[in-house]
């Protein structure tokens, strides 16, 4: 009998914008990110037994070399070393990568808060900027 005029309503629409993903989108960022991490992985298992054979040799045949032999061999490690760092840094970037995309605050543009492609979260796993967003950011 009495009239139920609803205002209540209008109010809860406007809090809907919820950043969602499909699932099925969702799932292709987490195998284009897990495939990304594996490739690392063989890179920096490969680095380390370079590492290992570089120290090898010094080590084996370090009593006849020169000093600018030996310099060069210190130089090949450290280089491989620090590789092999990078790879761990890129390693550890996209594992957090993976946990972030499983707490559904991965993959959105720090600054327009569009959805960053797939294509761009895979190449750069630890992007927070939109391709647009990141030009306007490098023309500054
Ligand atoms: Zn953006």
């Amino acid at each position: 009998m009495a009239k139920a005029t609803n205002t209540s309503t209008a109010t809860t629409a406007k809090a809907a914008t919820k950043r969602t993903r499909t699932a099925a989108e969702t799932e292709k960022i987490r195998k284009a990110l897990v495939a990304r991490r594996d490739a690392l992985q063989n890179e920096y298992d490969e680095s380390l037994s370079e590492i290992t054979e570089l120290q090898r040799d010094r080590l084996a045949d370090s009593a006849g070399d020169d000093q600018a032999d030996a310099g060069t061999k210190t130089f090949e490690r450290e280089q491989e070393i620090t590789l092999a760092n990078n790879l761990l840094e890129r390693i550890t970037q996209v594992e957090r990568a993976i946990e972030r995309l499983g707490e559904g605050n991965y993959g959105w543009c720090e600054r327009c808060g569009n959805p960053i492609p797939v294509e761009r979260l895979a190449a750069f796993p630890s992007a927070t900027l939109c391709v647009t967003c990141k030009q306007l950011e490098e023309r500054r």
